[in-house]
């Protein structure tokens, strides 16, 4: 029988005004959900979360098929309620689960993942990130567009591609684990992770032989680093496999491939004991292979399919965001980049932007000329002007102001000395 210890802490931090993190852990089920939207509406989305995630759970099978089914019901209980109230909509949060579970008469330890909250697992002193975080920046390092280092201060690292109560339908990414004695798996909310790096969070899950102490001291020290998020921690230990690891050692005695001196055995099989089990979408799982392994200290294989597919959206949702805002600056630039010439209070003036405006932008009073006045105009300026004569420049405007003024003067001219002629000149 494999028992499990487990320890848990969470914090508001030093920033936020409430905690939207939430933790479970019950005696075979371990969560830790992040929740995000105005108005405590990510309180709620964690707290729904993290509540469905155990009645579905302890309602269904044991097993990696029941505990994501439980995710997916969790899903669609945080999803229903974002639905139903303003303030509610485009709610969600983040959901990292660890069961223990029942697979082919083997008890293994399932791992669900959607959001950036991360498991790690700390084997023979050894750290590794066992999910991957359905974030913007993540994603960006992946496809090898950013640098690890430039993701950790990267202003949109909080973005998350995935989430929990976004669509009806979710992606779950899951793993099986084979416990072994000794192994503790850690599950933690960002604010953790944005805190504390690696090195520090395998330092004291080596130094911290109790789970409840290392979870208290990893919020202690991720509050004391800045605590500008709420950190949550779960850590659970593998207390004892029911004889596992001495099978495991047995069969591997002798191996040429076991190198440490460690009493445990060490990685002896190339093939990774993390196994991706694929949402419900995904084509059914490999087969497990018969022998009992040690996990490989490489990270799991990606979720190919879902990455693919939240990259396009992202691809596509950039380039919608992309055309509109050109469209706009385009459209601002048109109904703002010109001037013309019309009528304000029965004067001649200069505007700027388009006649009648454009969509939002209307035009702007620059000068109101003296001279000439609207009366003083021929009935076919005055017909042009009431329409708004465009001009390129505030200068083209000025110019064409001067010619009406020099054409009226002259108009006056050869009023007073011949009373019946009227000679019209433009000029170019
Ligand atoms: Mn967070």
């Amino acid at each position: 029988m494999t028992q499990l210890q487990a320890g848990a802490a969470t914090d508001v931090g030093r920033v936020r005004q409430i905690n939207e993190d939430r933790f479970l852990a019950d005696e075979l089920l371990f969560a830790v959900a992040d929740g995000v939207g105005g108005h405590q509406a990510g309180e709620v989305a964690s707290q729904t979360s993290v509540e469905t995630l155990l009645r579905a759970f302890t309602e269904g099978e044991h097993t990696t098929e029941g505990l994501v089914a439980a995710v997916e019901a969790a899903n669609s209980a945080v999803w229903h309620l974002a639905q139903g109230s303003r303030e509610k909509r485009g709610m969600g949060t983040t959901l990292t689960a660890l069961a223990l579970v029942q697979e082919d008469g083997e008890e293994q330890l399932a791992l669900t993942n959607v959001g950036d909250s991360r498991a790690y697992m700390l084997q023979q002193g050894e750290l590794i990130q066992l999910t991957e975080d359905h974030s913007l920046v993540e994603e960006l390092v992946r496809d090898g567009k950013l640098t690890p280092a430039e993701a950790l201060t990267h202003p949109q690292k909080s973005i998350i591609t995935r989430a929990l109560g976004m669509e009806p339908v979710i992606q779950v990414d899951s793993w099986e684990i084979t416990p072994y004695q000794g192994d503790r798996i850690l599950l933690c909310s960002d604010g953790l992770t944005n805190e504390l790096s690696d090195e520090r969070i395998a330092s004291t899950l080596r130094q911290i032989a109790d789970p409840q102490e290392a979870a208290h001291d990893l919020v202690r020290q991720a509050r004391a680093s800045g605590g500008s998020d709420n950190i949550t921690v779960v850590v659970v230990d593998v207390v004892d496999d029911g004889g596992r690891s001495g099978k495991a050692s047995a069969a591997l005695a002798g191996s040429k491939t076991s190198t440490k001196a460690a009493g445990a055995p060490t990685v002896a099989t190339a093939q990774p004991d993390l196994e991706q089990t694929g949402s419900r979408l995904a084509a059914p799982p490999a087969p497990a292979p018969p022998q009992a392994r040690r996990p490989s200290l490489a990270p799991p294989p990606a979720p190919v399919k879902a990455k693919r597919m939240t990259w396009r959206v992202v691809i596509f949702l950039v380039a919608v965001l992309a055309v509109l805002g050109s469209a706009i600056w385009a459209v601002a630039w048109y109904a703002r980049g010109a001037y013309f010439v019309g009528i304000d209070s029965e004067q001649v003036a200069i505007f700027r932007g388009r006649p009648g405006g454009l969509l939002w932008f209307d035009p702007t009073l620059v000068e109101r000329k003296q001279q000439p006045t609207g009366a003083e105009l021929l009935p076919a300026q005055r017909v042009q002007l009431d329409a708004g004569h465009e001009v390129s420049s505030k200068a083209a405007a000025d110019r064409y102001v001067n010619n009406l003024r020099q054409e009226l003067e002259l108009r006056r001219a050869t009023t007073t000395t011949s009373p019946t002629s009227t000679t019209t000149t433009t000029r170019p």
